[in-house]
């Protein structure tokens, strides 16, 4: 049945369900064994190996999403990436990394890489010349984020796979922003799709999980070094997040839709001085973002003009949370400056747009209107007199 199965609501809500043959109920069962037979079994089973029931049905599900050969999940967005990149990187390899991407991921590059000596750089910006101006001998994989964090930047997918196969090279992207409701990097060319599962995937602010989507033959070389360094997925973690992604497609289309209606809203505002976000027409890559992505997500990020104290407006919204993290049901802002991008260089955080000012906005499911309401009466209360 799981074959014929084609449309992404249908895969959320059943491809890589375990049937529970012993009761008959409707939703997978969870096991918890960190034991299992071994004589005459198939495989080895062991929660460190990612392929205890849970862990590996799981994967079917998020395989079947990004339309790759498989998929792997682990203990974090970061245990993903760090198996990934260690495990294709050697002494002596390079990494070419779009300028723009996660705080986490580029303080993997700047604080550990040396110690292997992989060799990594950035791009000044964000064409496909600026990836090609930056390839060298060595360099094994180009990874990008697209749209990227905080500041909603668009790579064009298909260009920068198309060269990277055409160097030999491999193509690597961070899919968290977007997830594959909104895009799926593997039929753009992509060889290897990463998440932060404490996202979109997860989606209720209450799991940490990474995954990995790629091919059976990556996947062994990402696999044989993630037995070495452990990082696996509980499969209490497992079974909590095969459960919220059974409401991935509706809640990030309710997010994104909101998303549209917060971002016009706030681009109209004559308190506001930029917004970010790639589905208004006066985003740089808009016309990128229609072509390659469906929907246009639910991030973005916006300055206030200096009549606006940022830290009191903040602390004075009542209903949206200004909290660590993104991708919740529930709206949440932060500044990316004091929060996830805290570890970079302030001169680099500028090179990038991100100012001490700028506020990142995750959009929720509520409703608009009491959304509005709330930005409303916090910016009453943090406009400096
Ligand atoms: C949060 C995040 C990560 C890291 O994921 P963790 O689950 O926190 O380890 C990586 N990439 C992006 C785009 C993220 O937002």
């Amino acid at each position: 049945m799981e074959d014929k199965i084609k449309g992404i609501n249908t895969i959320c809500t059943h491809v890589g369900e375990i049937e529970d043959k012993q009761f008959g109920g409707a939703i997978s069962p969870i096991y918890t064994s960190t034991s299992y037979a071994y004589i005459d079994a198939e495989i080895s089973r062991y929660p460190r190996y990612s392929n205890t029931p849970n862990q590996e049905y799981l994967c079917k599900k998020i395989a079947a999403l990004e339309e790759t050969e498989t998929a792997m999940i682990l203990g974090s967005g970061m245990a993903a990436i760090s198996t990934t990149l260690l495990s294709l990187l050697s002494s002596g390899d390079h990494i070419l990394f779009q300028n723009d991407i996660y705080g986490g991921t580029r303080n993997l590059a700047e604080a550990q890489f040396d110690r292997y000596g992989i060799e990594f750089s950035f791009t000044e910006g964000l064409e496909v010349s600026d990836f090609e101006k930056e390839i060298r001998d060595n360099t094994k994989v180009i990874y990008i984020e697209s749209p990227s964090n905080p500041i909603l930047k668009i790579v064009d997918i298909k260009a920068v796979a198309q060269l990277a196969k055409s160097r030999n090279i491999l193509s690597a992207i961070d899919n968290t922003f977007a997830t594959p409701v909104i895009q799926k990097p593997s039929t753009m060319g992509i060889d290897i799709v990463l998440h932060s599962a404490t996202k979109y995937f997860g989606g209720h602010s209450d799991i940490c999980a990474g995954a990995v989507a790629t091919s059976e033959d990556l996947k062994k070389t990402i696999w044989s070094l993630s037995k070495n360094l452990g990082g696996s997925l509980s499969d209490y973690t497992v079974w909590l997040l095969e459960r919220s992604m059974k409401t991935l497609v509706i809640r990030v289309k309710a997010q994104q839709e909101n998303a549209m209606k917060l971002s016009k809203y706030l681009y109209d505002h004559n308190l506001t001085k930029t917004v970010y976000y790639p589905g208004l027409t006066t985003h740089e890559n808009h016309d990128l973002a229609k072509r390659q992505m469906n929907g246009f997500g639910a991030m973005m990020s916006f300055e206030f003009d200096d009549s606006i104290d940022v830290n009191s407006f903040l602390k004075s919204l009542e209903l949206i949370k200004p909290s660590m993290s993104l991708a919740g049901v529930e709206s949440t802002m932060l500044v990316p400056a004091e929060t996830s991008h805290h570890l970079l260089k302030q001169e680099d955080r500028l090179k990038q747009g991100i100012t001490d000012n700028l506020i990142r906005f995750s959009v929720g499911i509520e409703d608009t209107e009491d959304i509005i309401q709330d930005i409303e009466q916090a910016i009453v209360k943090a406009t400096n007199k």
